[in-house]
């Protein structure tokens, strides 16, 4: 008998699933919006400048090879935490901060959840509803229970507040819990300062430990605004951690750059606190690769290349809110039954529509206009070419 004839087929993964049938399509007029990343006006993934100049500049140093330190390279993790707690962080200056490079945002997710499981083994996490799909996987194969805590309120496309405080009020003491500190995906829905302060006060109160998830900072509002909730966390006092990622933000996706940053209660701390960390990497995966953390290391480290990264990433920004404010102007100005007004003011990539699983069936049979079935599209996936059509063919199934 084979080895494998017990092996059971693991679930397709719903959005790859969507990918093959939208390639399938033969519609010259389809558009994929269940997609995860951003594309340009010409719909394609952009390489940014910043990141060009940085790699011919490493290419021509004909640089060795060789192994990174388990911990990445130090002047990628001390950018990180500039960025994510700010220049002149007290918590910096005071070694409260460990930072390891990581395999992507998930990669830090992982390495994470791991240190976690041997800190506290038997903690929940709670993670919110809804939430990037990965968030209970991935917590729940390092081995701990997941729960959901209320978020999203589709009866008015906002934050159902009560519901969220009152949920991390009730699960057990020293919970983990995971945030989306920015660009929630996949609604859009962010939570604002004075929800932060609140979420704060009770995690507090509760012992719970925050795991803030940063994968889209400049995306939002600004870079140092996305990163308020760390600012506030980190002035608190608090013990939390911080997975972030440059897949977005650098359009480096299959690059693999992020990072994992624990904030501790003292220097002391936080040499203990990274060699369990290095122990968990070390035994998955060695060390992080070169490439991706060299090149955002380089831009986020020179003035000239940041300052022209910084002028990209605020393109991306902006791009994405004129297809939101163009998409509601175009549904309503085709007569759209429904008040999408809700998309303007929602962050980053994603958008919950409110289009219902019936509807987006409808998109996709009748227009080829592909989308989640829980009405998650991507704004970053619109363009001046695609977007008549996609708000005509919503109108048709609203
Ligand atoms: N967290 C969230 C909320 C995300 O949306 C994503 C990516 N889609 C990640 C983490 C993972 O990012 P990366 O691709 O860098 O692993």
């Amino acid at each position: 008998m084979s080895l494998f004839s017990a092996v059971e087929m693991a679930p397709r993964d719903p959005i790859l699933g969507l990918n093959e049938a939208f390639n399938a399509d033969t519609r010259p007029n389809k558009v994929n919006l269940g997609v995860g990343v951003y594309y340009n006006e010409e719909g394609r993934i952009p390489l940014l400048r910043a990141v060009v100049e940085a790699e011919h500049a490493r290419i021509a140093a004909h640089a060795p090879r060789g192994y990174l330190p388990i911990e990445g390279i130090a002047a990628y993790d001390a950018a990180v935490q500039k960025l994510l707690f700010g220049n002149d962080s007290p918590l910096i200056a005071e070694g409260r901060v460990v930072t390891t490079q990581a395999l992507g945002g998930t990669g830090a997710l992982k390495v994470g959840a791991d240190f976690f499981k041997r800190l506290l083994p038997d903690a929940v996490v709670a993670i919110s509803n809804p939430s990037w799909e990965n968030h209970r996987a991935l917590f729940e194969s390092a081995g701990f229970p997941v729960q959901n805590y209320s978020y999203y309120d589709a009866s008015n496309h906002g934050i159902d507040r009560p519901g969220l405080l009152q949920d991390l009020k009730n699960l057990p003491p020293r919970s983990i819990v995971v945030l989306h500190a920015c660009c929630h995906n996949p609604t859009g829905v962010d939570l604002n300062l004075d929800d932060w302060k609140q979420i704060l006060d009770v995690l507090r109160a509760q012992d719970h430990v925050p795991f803030i998830d940063i994968a889209y900072q400049g995306f939002g509002d600004s870079i140092e605004e996305d990163a308020a909730a760390v600012r506030l966390f980190a002035e608190s006092g608090m013990t939390f951690f911080v997975s972030s990622s440059f897949s977005k933000s650098f359009s480096l996706y299959g690059e693999r750059v992020g990072a994992l940053s624990i904030v501790t209660q003292s220097r002391e701390e936080s040499a203990r606190v990274l060699s369990q960390v290095k122990r968990v990497i070390r035994t998955n995966y060695s060390n992080p690769p070169t490439h991706g953390a060299t090149i955002v290391s380089a831009v986020l480290n020179s003035p000239e290349l940041r300052a022209m990264w910084e002028a990209e990433l605020g393109e991306m920004r902006s791009r994405i809110r004129e297809l939101r404010l163009s998409m509601v102007e175009q549904l309503a100005a085709k007569g759209a039954k429904t008040d999408f007004s809700f998309v303007a003011a929602q962050r980053g990539m994603f958008s919950y529509s409110g289009l219902t699983a019936g509807q987006v069936e409808r998109l996709r049979v009748e227009f080829g206009v592909y989308a989640i079935s829980t009405g998650r599209i991507c704004a970053a996936a619109l363009n001046r070419n695609n977007i008549g059509h996609v708000t005509d063919a919503i109108v048709q199934v609203l």
